[in-house]
């Protein structure tokens, strides 16, 4: 048995076997871990707030036949705010199961950890937490090299020009010169705005991600083509932010 010290973002927290609980961890170093925490009262109550589902804290975890366990933590931001506000948590869940999904799958990575450290906190202050998250899980896309030619036509690689054609079969831009089949199914018309702000989310350090200004319909059509980019790359359906356009009046009465 041996101890290893690591921060980590709790990206998901279940019951376990009566009291217990099982943490999927976002850790910088060591990826995607699944931590057990332990029922006792005493522990329950010492790592309570640290164990709290999207709070990044300094674990100590005891290490046996690759299977983790949290001896103490403690907490280092709790992002209260999320859990207090369903667009927030919705959204925060939206992006946690897509960098889970990413995580699981690929070697540990620490732009990874960065990235979610910079999308959860703004998650957690912005006026937008949803096309937060929507703009997050693109440029994650990006990270892991699922990126859309938005530069130049992916076809010949000559200059594109208005109307931005996006061939989502293709995964780039068309330009003026390409033939492309007419179907709305397999491509799309992107206005400036939403093209330089693409192209923002795509490249500018994490620093400066969020940093932008769009326009609602900007905003509304970067949605719409990151929802599509997420997943028909990842071939898989992320359905909680649907949860939140069903229910607009959603009320805890
Ligand atoms: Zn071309």
């Amino acid at each position: 048995m041996s101890t290893v010290a690591t921060k980590a973002f709790v990206m998901n927290s279940f019951p376990w076997k009566e009291r217990h609980r099982l943490l999927h961890l976002l850790t910088p170093d060591l990826g995607l871990i699944t931590a057990l925490a332990p029922a006792s009262e005493r522990m329950r109550s010492e790592i309570r707030g640290a164990t709290q589902l999207f709070s990044l804290s300094e674990f100590v975890l005891t290490v046996r036949q690759s299977r983790y366990s949290v001896r103490s933590a403690s907490v280092i931001e709790s992002f209260i705010e999320i859990a207090e506000d369903l667009d927030r948590l919705t959204a925060a869940s939206h992006a946690a199961e897509v960098f889970t999904d990413v995580a699981r799958h690929d070697e540990p990575n620490r732009a990874l950890f960065e990235l979610w450290a910079y999308s959860i906190y703004e998650i957690s202050v912005s006026e937008y937490p949803v096309f937060v998250a929507r703009m997050a899980t693109f440029r994650l896309m990006v990270e892991i090299g699922l990126t859309p030619c938005l530069d130049s036509c992916v076809r010949c690689h000559g200059h594109v020009d208005e109307p931005f054609r996006f061939s989502f079969l293709e995964g780039g831009l068309l330009c003026g010169k390409e033939e492309f089949r007419k179907t709305q199914a397999e491509w799309t018309v992107l206005s400036h705005g939403t093209l330089a702000l693409l192209r923002h989310i795509a490249t500018s350090p994490y620093k400066k991600l969020f940093r932008f200004y769009a326009s609602e319909e900007a905003q509304s059509e970067a949605s719409d083509f990151a929802d599509r980019w997420l997943e028909e790359r990842m071939e898989k359906r992320y359905n909680r932010l649907a949860l939140l356009e069903q229910n607009p009046t959603f009320s805890f009465s």
